[in-house]
């Protein structure tokens, strides 16, 4: 018999996400006979037909019923040679040269969930059931091609009845490669803490325990969680003394939506975000506080379980704490051996191997999209594409900046991007930030030509990018901010925009402190087009944590005197004030900074409302949004001096204005509103001058400030009301963790010319 052949190429998260058995499934049912195979590219298909109309059925398919995992980026169909195939099959994989897509780790599915709680499935009550379309990955995965024997479950050779399921191409759990069952698979296994000594009965033993109030690290997917009952105060207040942690928000699991419904308001975009099987902790709005877990706060942080262990550990408990296992700013703890044992009471932990650490992510619903606080589990290392325009042949390794870094790795036209590193200031957190990339090079078989670091001479990264002896691009803080967001939504190489970016702090082109940062951006360089006036950091670092300084600053450049300035800041001891008054009037350890990050913190003290230190980065920032009344509000004034390049812009109005209505008792919450209101109005009027002196239309609000959902909100509302396009972070977190992905913009844009 003649008939035609077709060769289908795949491209895309095709390979252990149930692929291949969907496409075996596919051609059989289209009558087509022929092979499929993991190439080094994705997936090639072999499709044999006498006549036309299976395979016009199989492309159908192809794009309509993708397994739920698998991502299909591009295709290519074109003819090959007949040879008469009598059945379709499934061939073995060969050794893979090009880049390839690894899943991220995904919540259990449905199916498995169902098999975890049937008494007469062979997995019932099974703590680590998975499938093709659900369990782990990235941290389990130790080289490609994604094989059993290159994961941490080589040492778990599978049983008969596994074999089986993984052998046949018509089963759910074909090629899955951590497949398992209860005679063949990882065991979990829970001990004292201080003794090490075993302690029978498992999973209801580890329930009773929290329910007696104890503190359990658990182990995960990508690291430990520490656990406790959130309604029992005195265990809440012990987890806090463990970590060293008073006011930090700590994070809650659900057994589902019903039990977060209690505690907190949830709209539809926001559900759909907390159910999706990426499983991040979702930032809600507090309808019922439960004490000691968000203090000062109006948003609370909840996950559902993303394994069978946290499904079978929730079922009878409905709500735990579960809050990553680290001290205060170390990596999250993967092994046992990490000093886990004096951070709990006991440990529930299981003997398959984490080979890449990650945190859960963290998100919430801005303005109808995501906004990420933290991207890690569930999302890394799901590639970024990158526009047609700007690709270069090279692999580039970008090291994003010092604080909440990521690195990105750039390959053949994609970017990945670690997972959240936390602060490089830390040494354990170096070592995590050099495992990583010696994962992500690996695992991605790259080979960087270039490497790229911020401007910063001291950050650790620099200094990593200049030992490192390959060809080194610098890029600027708020530059790079504005490129995460451009390459995201796909900005081509001609594309300007307006970044709003806006942060703490960042390495400035002059060598200053950069942070209320308005840029004429592209990808080849930047226009520094208005920036807040710079201020004073009286004390340098401790201006950040002791926001009280900054409302001096910012009083004194306001033109308030001393005794008014004294007036103003009756809750801190008049000594300090005094001292840091005289530093500000001498100009000594007080470098001038346009930080926006500063700028939160003088008006979060004004308002009333801000912690005289604060215990982590944005406290005072993250009150002041918290205690924010909602619905429209009056911008206080502000001067945008337009003469000058770049243009400075003065919020000395607006303190005046909050003294004024502080002095007349107005509520924390108006003056708040008021307050990121007027940030929005500079928002507008900056754009405004920027559409009148370039023509710009698109502005791109980027830089950890715009982590605040009511400040991105009102800037939004009022930008798209200027007939403005407004363009923000979706995938990626505003804050720091982009700017590795920015600097791969800058240096392929350097490599074009
Ligand atoms: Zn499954
Ligand atoms: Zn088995």
């Amino acid at each position: 018999m003649k008939g035609r052949a077709v060769r289908v190429t795949v491209f895309g998260v095709v390979q252990g996400v149930g692929f291949r058995p969907f496409v075996y499934r596919l051609a059989r049912r289209c009558g087509l006979a022929g092979w499929v195979r993991n190439s080094g590219a994705g997936v090639d298909i072999h499709l044999e037909a006498s006549d036309s109309a299976g395979f016009e059925a199989f492309l159908k398919g192809l794009a309509a019923e993708l397994p739920p995992l698998a991502r299909i980026e591009r295709q290519s169909l074109k003819d090959a040679p007949f040879r008469g195939f009598k059945n379709f099959t499934v061939r073995k994989s060969g050794r893979g040269e090009s880049f390839v897509f690894i899943s991220p780790d995904i919540a259990t599915c449905p199916a498995c969930l169902r098999d975890v709680d049937d008494p007469a499935d062979r997995r019932f009550g099974y703590p680590f059931t998975n499938c093709t379309d659900c369990g782990p990955r990235y941290t389990i995965v130790r080289a490609l091609p994604y094989d059993r024997p290159n994961t941490t479950m080589a040492g778990f050779p599978m049983c008969p009845d596994c074999e089986r399921e993984y052998r046949d191409p018509g089963d759910r759990r074909y090629h899955a490669q951590p497949v398992a069952c209860p005679r063949c698979g990882p065991r979990i296994e829970i001990r004292e803490a201080k003794s090490g000594r075993p302690v029978s009965g498992g999973i209801p033993r580890a329930v009773e325990l929290l329910r007696k109030g104890k503190i359990l690290a658990v182990k995960g997917l990508g690291g430990f969680h520490l656990s406790c009952d959130p309604l029992n105060e005195a265990a809440v207040a012990k987890l806090r003394r463990i970590k060293s942690r008073r006011t930090k928000p700590l994070a809650l699991m659900a057994r589902d939506a019903a039990v977060v419904r209690r505690y907190a308001r949830l709209s539809p975009d926001e559900e759909a975000l907390l159910v999706s099987d990426r499983r991040p902790i979702v930032l809600l709005r507090k309808k019922k506080d439960i004490a000691g877990i968000a203090p000062f706060l109006d948003e609370i942080g909840f996950m559902l379980p993303y394994t069978p262990l946290h499904h079978l550990l929730l079922k009878d408990l409905g709500l735990i704490v579960a809050t990553s296992s680290n001290r205060k700013d170390s990596p999250i703890m993967k092994e046992q051996d990490e000093g886990i044992r004096g951070l709990c009471d006991y440990i529930l932990t299981h003997d398959r191997p984490i080979a890449m650490r990650a945190d859960d992510s963290v998100a919430k619903i801005a303005a109808g999209a995501p906004l990420f606080a933290r991207r890690a589990r569930g999302y890394v290392p799901y590639p970024q594409k990158v526009p047609e325009a700007l690709r270069a042949p090279q692999s580039i390794l970008a090291l994003g900046g010092e604080l909440k870094d990521t690195v990105s790795l750039y390959k053949d036209g994609y970017i990945v991007t670690s997972q959240f590193l936390g602060d490089l200031d830390e040494y354990d957190n170096r070592l995590y930030f050099e495992e990583t990339i010696r994962h992500l090079t690996a695992l991605f078989d790259a080979t960087p030509a270039c490497i790229v670091s911020d401007l910063h001479p001291d950050f650790h990264t620099t200094r990593f990018a200049e030992k490192s002896g390959l060809p080194h691009v610098r890029v600027q803080h708020h530059h790079a901010h504005v490129l995460a967001a451009m390459i995201e939504h796909g900005l081509g190489p001609e594309a300007k925009v307006l970044g709003v970016s806006w942060d703490g702090y960042g390495y400035g082109a002059d060598g200053t402190a950069w942070g209320g940062e308005f840029l004429l951006a592209g990808y080849a360089g930047y226009e520094r087009f208005a920036h807040f006036e710079p201020v004073p950091l009286p004390g340098g670092d401790l201006a950040a944590k002791q926001p009280w300084r900054m409302a001096l600053a910012y009083l004194r450049a306001a033109g308030i005197d001393r005794r008014g300035a004294q007036k103003a800041l009756g809750g801190v001891d008049r000594a300090r004030v005094r001292g840091v008054l005289d530093m500000l009037d001498r100009g000594v350890h007080s470098p001038l900074s346009s930080s926006c990050g500063r700028l939160f913190d003088a008006a979060a003290t004004l308002a009333g409302i801000a912690p005289l230190e604060n215990e982590f980065e944005a406290e005072a920032a993250m009150r002041l949004e918290a205690a924010a009344a909602s619905g429209p509000a009056q911008p206080y004034g502000f001067d945008i001096g337009r003469g000058s390049r770049p243009i400075r812009i003065s919020f000395a109005p607006a303190i005046r204005e909050i003294l004024a209505d502080r002095a007349r008792r107005k509520a924390p919450g108006g003056i708040a509103a008021r307050f990121m209101a007027t940030l929005a109005a500079a928002a507008v009027a900056v754009a405004e001058e920027a559409r009148a002196a370039a023509g710009i239309g698109t502005v791109v609000l980027c830089g950890g400030v715009f982590l605040n959902r009511k400040l991105t909100e009102a800037a939004t509302a009022a930008l798209l009301k200027a007939g403005f396009d407004v363009t923000r972070p979706v995938q990626y977190s505003p804050n720091d963790e982009s700017l590795s992905v920015g600097q791969i913009g800058y240096a392929l844009a350097r490599l074009k010319t």
